[in-house]
């Protein structure tokens, strides 16, 4: 099928919640897809950051077809082989506790809150969340993302969130009361434009929450797994959270989300408290042990230092030639170019059609974000093709 075909089908029988660019893609291997046309493209954005050790990657790939063969949904009132093993690599990585498995990041966020409210067993229900945050688009996590656009049409939203500013320790100061029970914040914001928090603010953040008894929950649903340099993000800031959350690229391109709470947290969600059909399948944590065994095996937390190096260091260059790069910001392979512009999403047509993907957001923020696997010459060649466009405007 060519593309007009497929749009028409999309018009005729999809529910038009997304807007999309006019490309159908139908092969990824790495940072290359292809799409119905025959048209490549060096993918700089994968999957919304989902494709984070590059698409199809071999071990993720392996994993998959091994466990093929044996069982795909296990139902979790049944034990199944490769739930608990997945569940020890999450926390090898990151601290003493308990992982509890769900499908996306939004899902992960829900138990994040239900678990905040058991934690704050109905005296205290009030979290705290950050201006322009995202956290996803159910209910209770549209009411989290500190976002108005996002909660349009959808009121009246469950009691209990309030936003601050970002990196603002006064006015998070300001907002705790007697019913604070949990801080919900992403170590790096990324759908509110790739914003980095100051280590001081976030280890006074930390200090707060452990004298006040609130929770510190981290969403680390867009920085996990290698993106940001360490396998979480939370570690570059010298605080350790109550409890983290994961999806986006921990699944290798499957679908696979968790709700990560300390040792010492345990018991707050109890039997029967919360539950998902799929979540925590083998064939799911087979693809997740993959994702983990590439980043290990192939010491991919050091290629995205090194490759995120690079390609700030490249667009700062650009940034000096160009004054409308107004700043270069992220850690690692989570990159935002601030553009003096009102609007930049205009640069990710024109990127595409000179095959590169990339994204916009908050208007005048282009992301990048490429596979961990990237090289040099990939990186090379997607600036090569930016400054061809800032050239020509
Ligand atoms: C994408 C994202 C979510 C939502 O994840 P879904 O899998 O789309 O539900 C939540 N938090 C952050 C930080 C995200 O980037």
């Amino acid at each position: 099928m060519g593309i007009s075909e497929i749009k028409d089908m999309y018009e005729k029988y999809v529910l038009s919640t997304y807007t999309r660019g006019d490309i159908c893609l139908v092969k990824g291997e790495g940072s290359r897809v292809e799409d119905s046309e025959g048209n490549r493209y060096l993918d700089f954005f994968p999957g919304w950051a989902v494709s984070g050790v590059g698409h199809r990657h071999p071990r993720v790939i392996g994993r998959i077809e091994r466990q093929l063969e044996r069982i795909l949904h296990v139902s979790n009132n049944f034990y199944n082989e490769l739930q608990p093993v997945l569940a020890r690599k999450i926390i090898e990585h990151s601290f003493p506790g308990r992982v509890f498995f769900s499908n996306s990041g939004a899902e992960a966020n829900e138990g994040a809150i239900k678990f905040a409210r058991k934690y704050g067993r109905g005296e205290r229900y009030e979290i705290i969340t950050m201006e322009r945050s995202f956290h996803g688009r159910t209910l209770a996590t549209l009411t989290a993302t500190g976002q108005e656009k996002i909660k349009e049409g959808f009121y009246p939203l469950p009691e209990g969130f309030k936003h601050v500013p970002f990196n603002d320790i006064g006015a998070l100061k300001d907002a705790i009361t007697d019913r604070t029970v949990a801080v919900m914040m992403e170590p790096v914001q990324g759908e509110g434009g790739i914003n980095v928090p100051g280590r001081d603010y976030m280890r006074e953040l930390g200090a707060l929450c452990s004298e006040r008894d609130i929770l510190l929950i981290m969403d680390e649903v867009q920085t996990c797994m290698g993106r940001t340099g360490e396998m979480f993000a939370y570690r570059h800031f010298g605080v350790e959270p109550d409890a983290m959350t994961l999806a986006k690229s921990l699944g290798g391109g499957l679908p696979v989300g968790a709700l990560v709470v300390k040792e010492k947290h345990k018991d707050v969600l109890g039997p029967g408290s919360h539950a998902s059909t799929f979540g925590g399948s083998p064939i799911v944590c087979a693809a997740g042990l993959g994702v983990f065994e590439a980043i290990e095996e192939e010491d991919l937390l050091d290629n995205a230092v090194k490759m995120g190096n690079y390609l700030a260091g490249k667009l700062r260059e650009l940034g000096e030639k160009f004054p409308v790069i107004e700043e270069v910001r992220g850690l690692a392979l989570m990159i935002g170019i601030k553009m003096g512009l009102e609007d930049a999403s205009p640069f990710v047509g024109s990127l595409a059609s000179r095959g590169v993907l990339i994204n916009c957001t908050q208007g005048n923020v282009l992301r990048m974000m490429p596979p961990l696997t990237v090289n040099r010459e990939q990186i090379d060649e997607a600036t090569q093709k930016f400054a061809e466009i800032l050239e020509k405007m």
